[in-house]
Parts: structure tokens; C-alpha cells; sequence
């Protein structure tokens, strides 16, 4: 009985390892695509936590990429002017709204809201519009010694892999310009910034971080509902192949848009920006840009009744309309 029970328990300790060992896998091996692409072994942190304190001569712009996330703004707003006010941040919240029809792109609307706005601010931060500092400490001053990763892995709630730098990062305008901006070709959910890290890198500039606070992940309130608000996951034809690679042709200097309308707003006595862009895609370079309806293939599929699953991975046989 003993030794049945010892074996039971033995089969039960090595199955839950292996499934421990393959999401462990899982995981590194998506995370690991980009940096392991452009050759980096070693990645150097710098605990940043002395960051200057004059910031009257700076002034930051708040880039906000932006879709459908109107209940998010409404607390985000305020909430922020309020935080860098008690910084003494001189600052302008700029929310970029993507009005076109193709897929969401995060990269493409920092760029466009740069480009619009660099007369105004010496600095910037990309900024989700659902990630809220909670600690005072976490610190919005001009970034003298290069680009500053305020949401960084051991503070995000969700986010904790070493090269992550998404969320909430602010840099130095002239070093945005300096990187060629965001790759433009992230049409969809994710893997922008990772993109975003290796340009860093590749240029050599020092990325800090805030040191330990006693807050840990309960550093940031991410008000993002899971269930209200999907990832857009799908990987389109050649999407995957060609979006794990750094991308040396497109950035800001590429990026393609038009601009609707700007409207100044005031959202509970914060004043922002709402700049509505219309992106332009090329269907030629990222023809995964067009949402799944959007395909030639989707409506033949659904005529047939054989509609396609939309997480699909690869579609490289499909032709876009
Ligand atoms: N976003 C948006 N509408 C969308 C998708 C994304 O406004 O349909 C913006 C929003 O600022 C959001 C950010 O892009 O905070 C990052 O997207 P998401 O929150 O889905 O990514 P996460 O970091 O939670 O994985
Ligand atoms: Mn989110």
C-alpha cells in the first residue's frame, strides 16, 4: 500500500514537473525570438534611480496609442495629471486614436503622435492607457542618462521577463529620433517593444530602471479587463517570420499617416489632446495589417461554411483584397 502510494506520488511529482518544464519552455522561447535574432548574450541594467530633479526646463509629452478604451481614459487622465503635477512634471497628455479600419498598431501611433508633437516636448513617455503608477516614487523626470523603463519587469503586474520595456517608457526625444522610432510593421497585439529593446540595445544606450521598491508589483494598477478587452493574437501570412526579426527599414521617418481632426478636450480638469489618425498600410510590405473580415479568404470561407479559426497562425497561400 506504501509503496503503491510512494509510486502514485512519484508519477504525480515528475508529471507535474514536465508540465512545469514546458510552460517554463513555452515561455522562454517566445520571449527569447527577438533578442536571440539579434545575437545579444548579455544584457546590460542600470539601476537608474538618480534622475534629475530640475525639470523646469524639460517638458514631456504623454503619448498615448489609443482605440475603444474611452472608460480606461476617463480614469487614466486625470489620474496622471494629477500624479505629475506632484512631480512638478511639465507635461502634455496626448492621446493618438487610431480611426482607420486595419488592425491595431501601437508603434505606428507613437510615431505619428512624436511627429506631431515634437515642437512642443523635449521628452516623452510611451504610455498605455490602462497602466496607473500608484507609487509617488516612480519617478517621471527628463531621462539624462538615456531611456528610462518605469514599468519595468519587477514592478509590472503582469510583465516579468528581463527585456521587457513596454507599458510605460520615457526617452529622450532626440533619442526616439535617434532609434528611427518604432518599427511600423506590428499590426495586432505585442512584440513592438521587444523590437523596440534591440534598437536600444544595437545603439548602445544605457536603459534604466527604478530600483526596488518596497511596492513590488503593486507598483502599477493595470485596469485592464481581460474579458472586455481580447489581445488581438493572430498572426496573419508571414507575420510571425517577419515580425521576430529587428526591423532595419521602417520607423518614424517612414511611418504613414493622415490626421482626421485634433480635438483639446478636459477630462475632469485634465487637458488632453485627442489627435485622430488615419494609418496607411502597405499591403505589399504588411498585408497582415487587415483585420481576419477584412481577408479575401475569410468571406470565401465563411460562403462555404468553413470559416477559419481566428487564431490562426500562418496563412501563406492567402491573398488580401
Ligand atoms: N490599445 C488600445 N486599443 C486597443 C488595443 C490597445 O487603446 O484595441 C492601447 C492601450 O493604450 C493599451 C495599449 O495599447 O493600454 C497596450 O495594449 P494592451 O493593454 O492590450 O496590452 P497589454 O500590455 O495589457 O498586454
Ligand atoms: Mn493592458
Amino acid at each position: 500500500m506504501a509503496r503503491q502510494f510512494q509510486r502514485t506520488k512519484c508519477r504525480s511529482r515528475l508529471l507535474m514537473g514536465g508540465l512545469l518544464l514546458c510552460f517554463i519552455c513555452a515561455m522562454l522561447m517566445g520571449i527569447a525570438l527577438i533578442v536571440e535574432s539579434a545575437g545579444l548574450r548579455k544584457v546590460s541594467f542600470q539601476k537608474n534611480e538618480v534622475q534629475s530633479k530640475s525639470t523646469a526646463d524639460h517638458t514631456l509629452c504623454v503619448l498615448v496609442p489609443f482605440r475603444n478604451r474611452f472608460e480606461e481614459l476617463l480614469e487614466f487622465a486625470p489620474y496622471l495629471h494629477t500624479f505629475l503635477n506632484k512631480q512638478n512634471v511639465k507635461h502634455k497628455l496626448v492621446v493618438i486614436n487610431q480611426m482607420d479600419s486595419y488592425r491595431f498598431n501601437r508603434a505606428s501611433l507613437i510615431n505619428a503622435g512624436f511627429l506631431e508633437t515634437r515642437s512642443q516636448c523635449d521628452y516623452i513617455a510611451m504610455h498605455d492607457v490602462d497602466l496607473l503608477p500608484v507609487n509617488g516614487a516612480l519617478s517621471y523626470a527628463f531621462p539624462e542618462m538615456g531611456p528610462f523603463h518605469l514599468a519595468a519587469p519587477h514592478l509590472h503586474p503582469l510583465y516579468h521577463y528581463k527585456t521587457y520595456v513596454g507599458g510605460i517608457l520615457l526617452l529622450q526625444s532626440q533619442h526616439f529620433e535617434m532609434l528611427n522610432g518604432l518599427s511600423n510593421k506590428y499590426w495586432g497585439w505585442g512584440r513592438e517593444d521587444d523590437e523596440f529593446f534591440v534598437r536600444m540595445k544595437k545603439a548602445k544606450l544605457t536603459l534604466g530602471r527604478p530600483g526596488n521598491l518596497t511596492t513590488g508589483y503593486r507598483s502599477f494598477r493595470h485596469i485592464h479587463d481581460h474579458f472586455k478587452r481580447p489581445r488581438d493574437q493572430n498572426r496573419f501570412f508571414d507575420q510571425f517570420e517577419k515580425t521576430r526579426r529587428v526591423d532595419k527599414e521602417t520607423g518614424v521617418s517612414t511611418v504613414k499617416y493622415k490626421v482626421d481632426s485634433v480635438k483639446d478636450l478636459v477630462i475632469s480638469g485634465a487637458p488632453v489632446t485627442v489627435i485622430n489618425v488615419l494609418l496607411v498600410c502597405d499591403l505589399n510590405l504588411t498585408p497582415w495589417c487587415l483585420q481576419a473580415e477584412d481577408h479575401a479568404w475569410y468571406n470565401k470561407s465563411v460562403l462555404h461554411k468553413n470559416a477559419p479559426s481566428t487564431k490562426i497562425k500562418s496563412i501563406s497561400t492567402a491573398t488580401a483584397t
